[in-house]
């Protein structure tokens, strides 16, 4: 199947599953091997389909990270650095920045300089509990890629994602703090993004 080139096409279907709902437009189907072929026009429907998702049903769009009770004291102290922003819009600015820092390389192997173990071990220690975080359809769809990229869950990405930007806010060396102050930057325009 990897080596056909989708020569000769005829009318069908493409179809998608996603967050529990069936996407279905007209596509061409390739006629040897019945690969979908999703052009522009069929990409251009699913992102109309999803948005249409997004005002009907919200709480699809909504991900439920599982976060200790030490990882929400943080978020409630690093809320006091951005002032009128509430804990989950703040979560959405990690995973957002987490997302781009992977695509940007520099910022992420930044950020992953700061693993430390300790700080890890007591982030995820303790009971948990859920903190639900809504999106925009192309937030989600940024998740669900990476997700699939990477076979993580989608609340596990964000549950990632906020790990490793409470570790660089944590950090107390110089470089930490360099690399926070960098970070604080991007969670800043972020916000006023969303
Ligand atoms: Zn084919």
């Amino acid at each position: 199947m990897t080596d056909c080139d989708h020569k000769a096409t005829k009318d069908g279907f493409a179809k998608r599953k996603f967050l529990g709902e069936t996407f279905r437009a007209k596509a061409s189907v390739c006629k040897s091997c019945g690969a979908e072929l999703w052009d522009h026009d069929v990409q251009g429907k699913f992102n109309g389909w999803l948005t249409k998702l997004h005002s009907r049903k919200r709480g699809k769009f909504q991900i439920q990270p599982l976060f200790s009770a030490n990882v929400r004291a943080c978020l409630k102290k690093m809320a006091l650095e951005f002032p009128g922003s509430k804990d989950s819009s703040i979560v959405r600015a990690m995973t957002f920045l987490y997302l781009e820092a992977g695509q940007d390389r520099v910022l992420l192997r930044d950020m992953e300089s700061i693993f430390i173990s300790d700080t890890f071990i007591m982030l995820r220690s303790g009971k948990k509990a859920s903190l639900p975080v809504g999106f925009n359809p192309m937030g989600i769809l940024a998740i669900h890629g990476w997700g699939e990229l990477t076979g993580v869950p989608p609340a596990k990405v964000v549950e990632e994602a906020t790990l490793r930007v409470l570790a660089v806010y944590l950090a107390v060396d110089e470089k930490g703090r360099k690399i926070w102050a960098e970070v604080k930057e991007e969670l800043t325009r972020l916000l006023r993004a969303a």
